[in-house]
């Protein structure tokens, strides 16, 4: 897009604040934003009123369906289109949409994971209009973004409960914020996400049933070449992957989508987009058609668009950071103040976000469980599966002056001293980051690096905002009652506690080492390495009663969720197996049996004439051997997933999964990867790593 035309096109395909305004009668217009800004119901005419406004937008930007767009269980997105058309008997069509047809939708529930759920109640869910984010056009179809519930109420969907955990934590943060003289009339969540991903070419991934199936390759030896030279990092990017990259922001600057960052990632044809961060669930929405729109876009340039979290063996994986504050009226809580006072409000909110991290890191470490994750997280490549929080030099000298200090100079809010440094500018700037820690501050925000690169952020941020409403609560229960005179100290005492009672997660070190594992064990930290070991934690009495008091998710929910991700995790593992012993029997074992049998018949014909041939006789040996070691292997992959398959209990199917088809896998893995290694390429069947990771 030429340079004038950015500003005219951007957030042309949306129905933005200023369409709303301009299209709707005044009154109206006042009505849904204090829905919006409220979260009250909606009024029947009003809807009507602004349905009809939107058709008409719609319509002149080309748009013939609608749709409500919502992210089931599944984490990526659902649609479903209906034409604007109602016949009127005559021949001829009106172009309609009502306010019931804005507001409620009622696709059947009952295809879509939901946990039991909906055995309990009945098939049919309702999509309902989540007026906090704007309409859009994509394909010539009006999308609404909804939230997904069951028959009875209950969160069938990803957006749901993080849109409870956003109005508990705006509320709990009123609270804490009254205490130091401040009344914002909005305490928002803020979250900018990095997108990571691979492009390879098109023929390449339409040659791979593990790619098309899977996402990732199942099979490869390792390539002659990795990233060991460290040159794609923020290297040139390949005419191709430009133009791509182009055509990406073009649209979704349309879209309203403010992608700004876009760069080379460490691995071979690993790139990263970030946009500016957003209002949080604005910005997952966002970010989900980002995926879909790389995905899209990829095929325009004979590329394919990789979003699994390890798409490659022996290279780096890919993740989506997950960078987070919370700011009132538009100014940053995480943001060190320009005076003592807002220092002090400034230690409350972190002291809050540590404890927050430490008593729920459970909860935090199985919002990004999933199988791709397992694959990266842990691999001296992304964090580890403990989690710990970096605060950099600065702000951990100050934290440990905090918890080490007992004077307090002053009870003056305007001048407390802190027993610490100033703390203005003093880490604004900073920019040391420590690349192997799993929640890090860096300057004004904490960038959480767990989350996997095909994930949805709902989870996690559902999580940690649930979490820090908490400590805010509590913080504003135990500072409510101090006399004025008094809040200072308090105040301080409260600081100093909490961390003390959690400094053992924050963690400076390299977390990519085996001490830290010692010593995250010693300071008793959770190491759940697999997602069978980090889901069961989503159903501990201490947990489903902290998500039901605030109010984000009911037991039944919870319940339903742990279920659902749990048969995730076996089913996805399934689907690999499968594809395995089908790429075995189909691809593999044909393409070694057609060249040991050509290497055989020039043995034989060299032995008509006298000519022996040791390496060709030692090859046709190893590559029989290889045959018949792949196939025993795959046959034992079946057998064992056969039976993994039919264990009805979840977490002993899941533990199978893990202790026994997993390993199964590798194993057949490395007799395929052996072949690979001596089998002639024009006899091979899929395109190798080499192919996939180098091409021009
Ligand atoms: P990197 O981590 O790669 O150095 P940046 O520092 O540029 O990247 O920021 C990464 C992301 O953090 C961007 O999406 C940016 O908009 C986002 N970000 C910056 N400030 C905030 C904030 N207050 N709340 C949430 N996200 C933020
Ligand atoms: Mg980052």
């Amino acid at each position: 897009m030429a340079s004038d035309k950015v500003s005219a096109e951007y957030g042309s395909l949306v129905f933005t604040d200023a369409d709303m305004q301009e299209r709707l009668p005044k009154p109206t217009y006042k009505e849904l934003k204090r829905t919006i800004d409220e979260g009250e119901p909606i009024d029947l005419d009003i809807a009507n009123e602004v349905a009809h406004a939107m058709k008409e937008w719609a319509l002149e930007h080309g748009a013939t369906h609608f749709t409500h767009w919502f992210q089931p269980l599944t984490g990526i997105t659902s649609e479903k289109h209906d034409a604007f058309i109602s016949p009127r008997g005559d021949g001829t069509v009106l172009m309609t949409f009502s306010g019931k047809e804005l507001v409620q939708g009622e696709p059947d529930a009952s295809s879509f994971p939901n946990g039991g759920l909906r055995a309990t109640f009945e098939a049919r869910g309702y999509t309902v209009w989540d007026p906090i984010s704007p309409a859009f056009i994509k394909d010539e179809v009006l999308c609404i973004p909804t939230a997904f519930i069951s028959y009875t109420g209950e969160a069938l969907d990803k957006k749901t409960p993080l849109l409870r955990s956003e109005v508990v934590v705006e509320k709990q943060a009123k609270r804490v914020l009254k205490l130091f003289g401040n009344e914002p009339s909005r305490v928002l969540v803020t979250t900018g996400l990095e997108q990571e991903y691979f492009l390879i070419k098109e023929d390449d991934y339409q040659a791979r049933p593990d790619l098309i199936l899977c996402g990732r390759t199942l099979f490869g030896c390792e390539p002659a070449k990795g990233q060991e030279l460290e040159e794609h990092y923020f290297g040139a990017i390949r005419p191709s992957v430009n133009a791509f990259m182009k055509e990406v922001d073009d649209e979704l600057w349309k879209l309203a989508i403010p992608a700004r960052t876009k760069h080379n990632e460490v691995a071979p044809c690993q790139h990263e987009l970030a946009p500016v961060f957003e209002q949080s669930t604005r910005a997952i929405d966002n970010n989900l058609l980002t995926m879909e729109k790389l995905k899209l876009m990829a095929t325009h340039y004979g590329l394919a668009c990789l979003e699994h979290e390890k798409p490659f063996e022996y290279v780096n994986g890919s993740g989506k950071h997950d960078n987070w504050s919370i700011s009132a009226d538009g100014e940053n809580l995480l943001e060190p103040g320009d005076d003592p006072q807002e220092n002090l409000q400034f230690l409350v909110v972190l002291s809050c976000l540590i404890a927050a991290v430490d008593e729920h890191a459970d909860l935090l470490r199985a919002a990004v469980a999933s199988a791709g994750n397992d694959h990266r997280l842990g691999a001296n490549e992304a964090p580890p599966a403990v989690i710990s929080i970096f605060l950099g030099d600065d702000l951990a000298a100050v934290v440990s002056g905090l918890i080490n200090h007992t004077e307090i100079a002053s009870h003056d809010r305007e001048e407390i001293d802190l027993g610490v440094p100033q703390l203005p500018n003093l880490f604004r700037d900073s920019t040391d980051r420590n690349r192997t820690s799993p929640f890090a501050f860096t300057g004004n925000k904490f960038e959480f690096r767990m989350v996997g690169s095909q994930q949805n952020v709902s989870d996690a941020n559902m999580v940690l905002n649930a979490a820090v409403a908490e400590q805010f609560d509590r913080f504003a229960n135990d500072l409510e009652n101090v006399p004025e005179d008094e809040f200072v100290k308090q105040t301080l005492h409260w600081i100093r506690r909490t961390l003390r009672e959690h400094q053992r997660v924050v963690f400076e070190g390299n977390g990519y080492s085996d001490e830290w594992e010692r010593e995250a064990e010693e300071r008793g930290l959770q190491n759940n390495k697999t997602t069978p070991d980090a889901l069961p934690c989503m159903v501990t009495r201490k947990n489903i009663d902290f998500l039901d008091k605030y109010g984000v998710l009911t037991e039944a929910e919870t319940q339903a969720r742990y279920a659902a991700a749990a048969e995730q995790y076996a089913k996805l593992l399934n689907i690999e197996a499968n594809t395995m012993v089908a790429m075995v029997r189909n691809l593999y074992v044909p393409a070694l049996s057609q060249y040991s049998g050509d290497l055989a018949t020039s043995v034989a014909t060299k032995a008509e004439i006298g000519i022996v041939s040791a390496t060709e006789k030692d090859l046709v040996r190893s590559l029989t051997e290889g045959i018949e070691a792949i196939s025993s292997s795959a046959n034992e992959l079946e057998e064992k997933n056969v039976a993994a398959r039919q264990i009805e209990d979840l977490k002993q199917r899941d533990d199978a999964y893990r202790d026994e088809i997993l390993p199964a896998m590798a194993e057949l893995r490395s007799h395929v990867d052996d072949m690979e290694r001596v089998c002639g390429k024009d006899y091979w069947p899929v395109p190798s790593y080499n192919d996939m990771l180098f091409y021009v």
